[in-house]
């Protein structure tokens, strides 16, 4: 039994709380806001994701909150096909599933309740010390000129905090983190069965891309589906979006994409979008002595390909899963980079080539992609492949695959 603490309870902090708990271990997890609540958009959970859920014994309800993606559709406006994605190519059963982010933390809080884990809420991380073997958490109060104090002494420390981790960048591990010039304005609004079966997407070169994705229920409301909303926006052209307004903004939307008016008709004030902004992380490894870092903190990317939670959830699995195999914590950290690394070299390599194409000013990209990414979509091994890395499973560029048991 080892000691464990965790920084962030995000979903890499609590799903890996969940399983270190349950197999034996002492575990405290540290969430700097004092009280968590479900915030954000909708993810994409992907078969991956949900095999790791259904192995913390919370898929049921994952699937009760969420909406059935088949298929990734886009086109131009124009309606020449861009891209066209089904999970069947890859498996009969497969599909993905949209879920508003706050009905995956709930879950998974809910989760840390009943298993009566150690949650210190409200309470910011500010530094660890590796010394005579242990882990030396202290905290620091965020207000300027705060104090630090001792928050525990633990024979390991998990850090899951998040893409803009100050606890990663202070570890003697080489890293690099570029800011993407790209963003996206998002919204939740009522779906009114708008698309039809999955994630619905058009393109305008790679400048304007407006995304709707059927993502269920919000938590414990299950009378009013929503869907999630997407506006490809360069950071740098948001004062430029505010100063147009919003009518202006609904009228390029809509001769991008028609079909999307009543979805439209539900934004009303410019507050109802919110920026989002994503990095790209790497690190040569993930661990350092006792420490490990795991989800966005250790590998955050664009979110086109819809993996930021599923690589999180299947982080937090094969660290519980290296502990069981290696009972000292400096080998089993070890062994956690070494397994994790196909899969998220794989997905950290296929983000970084393929979102330039979707996010971006170049003309040559877009030509190319509206060219061919359609006819390769029809391709019977090529949209296999693609069928398969949309899943989540794949670890290398040709033959790999993720091995997941229970
Ligand atoms: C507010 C928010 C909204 C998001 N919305 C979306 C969305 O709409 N769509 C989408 O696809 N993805 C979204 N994401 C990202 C998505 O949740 C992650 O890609 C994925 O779930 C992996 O999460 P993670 O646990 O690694 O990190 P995160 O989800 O970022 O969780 C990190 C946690 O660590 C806590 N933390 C940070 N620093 C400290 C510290 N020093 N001490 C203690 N605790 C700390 C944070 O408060 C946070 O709860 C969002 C993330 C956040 C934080």
């Amino acid at each position: 039994m080892q000691r464990i603490a965790i920084i962030g309870g995000g979903t890499a902090g609590a799903a890996s709380a969940l399983f270190l708990a349950r197999a034996g271990h002492q575990v405290t997890l540290f969430e700097r806001v004092a009280q968590p609540t479900a915030v954000g958009a909708g993810i994409l959970l992907q078969p991956t994701g949900m095999h790791v859920l259904d192995a913390l014994g919370l898929l049921e309800p994952i699937l009760a909150h969420g909406a059935r993606n088949d298929r990734l559709f886009g086109t131009t406006a124009g309606g020449r096909t861009v891209l066209d994605v089904r999970y069947r190519h890859h498996d009969a059963q497969s599909f993905g599933l949209g879920l508003h982010r706050g009905a995956l933390f709930s879950v998974l809080w809910e989760a840390l309740k009943t298993a009566a884990i150690k949650v210190c809420s409200g309470v910011n991380i500010s530094r660890i010390e590796q010394r005579g073997g242990q882990a030396l958490l202290f905290s620091r109060d965020p207000a300027p000129g705060g104090s630090e104090a001792e928050a525990g002494e633990f024979d390991c420390a998990v850090i899951a905090d998040g893409t803009r981790s100050d606890l990663r960048a202070a570890l003697a591990i080489p890293q690099k983190v570029t800011p993407y010039p790209w963003g996206a304005l998002w919204a939740l609004v009522p779906d009114d069965g708008l698309t039809q079966g999955g994630l619905r997407q058009w393109f305008h070169h790679a400048q304007q891309m407006l995304g709707l994705m059927p993502t269920g229920f919000a938590y414990q409301e299950m009378t009013q589906p929503i869907l999630s909303l997407f506006w490809s926006l360069r950071a740098d052209r948001l004062p430029h979006w505010q100063e147009q307004g919003l009518a202006a903004w609904k009228q390029t939307v809509l001769a991008l994409a028609p079909p999307i008016a009543p979805a439209l008709e539900h934004i009303q004030r410019p507050e109802q979008l919110t920026f989002a902004r994503y990095a790209d992380v790497q690190m040569r490894h993930w661990h350092h002595g006792r420490i490990v870092c795991i989800g966005d903190c250790a590998h955050a990317t664009s979110p086109q390909l819809g993996q930021g939670a599923n690589l999180a959830l299947v982080d937090a699995m094969t660290l519980a899963q290296c502990f069981a195999e290696s009972s000292a914590v400096e080998p089993a950290l070890a062994l956690y980079s070494q397994r994790r690394r196909p899969h998220l070299r794989y997905y950290q390599g296929a983000s970084k080539l393929l979102t330039p194409f979707f996010q971006s000013d170049s003309r040559i990209a877009s030509t190319l992609r509206d060219i061919a990414l359609g006819p390769i979509c029809r391709l019977p091994v090529a949209r296999q492949q693609m069928a398969l890395t949309l899943s989540g499973s794949k670890t290398g560029w040709l033959y790999g695959r993720l091995r997941q048991s229970k």
